[in-house]
């Protein structure tokens, strides 16, 4: 379905910092922004990619939503702890935690990932990962744009 973006990313971003008592910066390159998704399944996406921003930073957290080259983006930020290299392709896994140690205090049974990358298929899209060790991490979402009716042209 046709669904507005730009409040529903500031809505979870707005939702996440309360519950963390923490900010979250939120950018957005357009006043609206309309993909062609499920309001739903996109909400639990975000909520699992911020949810894990929040847990494994302590810096700046910031979402962005924008559009370019006709491709619809969200990108989610945080200055933490990142990823190591080798284990940046087993994150989407199924249970797979990077090192249990480093894990421990924030809890979590490794499925978050795993469902979020489902979930983006489903809505057939795309996601993508990049993070270094002791940097952060930035995790970007492509999504469909909405069909272009020839009424609106
Ligand atoms: P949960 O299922 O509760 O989300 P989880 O956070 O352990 O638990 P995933 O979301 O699947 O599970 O993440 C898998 C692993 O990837 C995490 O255990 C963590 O080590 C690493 N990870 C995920 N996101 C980040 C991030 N933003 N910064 C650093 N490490 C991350």
């Amino acid at each position: 379905q046709r669904v507005e973006l730009v409040e529903l990313c500031q809505d979870i971003s707005r939702t996440l910092a309360k519950t963390y008592q923490r900010e979250i910066r939120f950018i957005s390159t357009e006043d609206s922004l309309y993909g062609w998704t499920d309001e739903q399944l996109l909400k639990q996406i975000l909520f699992i990619l911020l949810d894990n921003a929040m847990k494994y930073s302590e810096g700046k957290v910031v979402l962005q939503i924008g559009k370019n080259l006709n491709k619809l983006y969200i990108r989610v930020e945080d200055e933490g702890i990142g990823i190591p290299a080798e284990d940046l392709e087993k994150v989407f896994d199924r249970f797979y935690r990077v090192d249990k140690a480093r894990n421990r205090s924030t809890g979590g049974s490794g499925l978050g990932l795993s469902i979020a990358s489902n979930l983006v298929r489903a809505l057939n899209g795309e996601i993508h990962l990049e993070s270094e060790e002791g940097k952060g991490t930035i995790v970007t979402l492509m999504l469909p744009v909405p069909p272009e009716k020839a009424s609106e042209k």
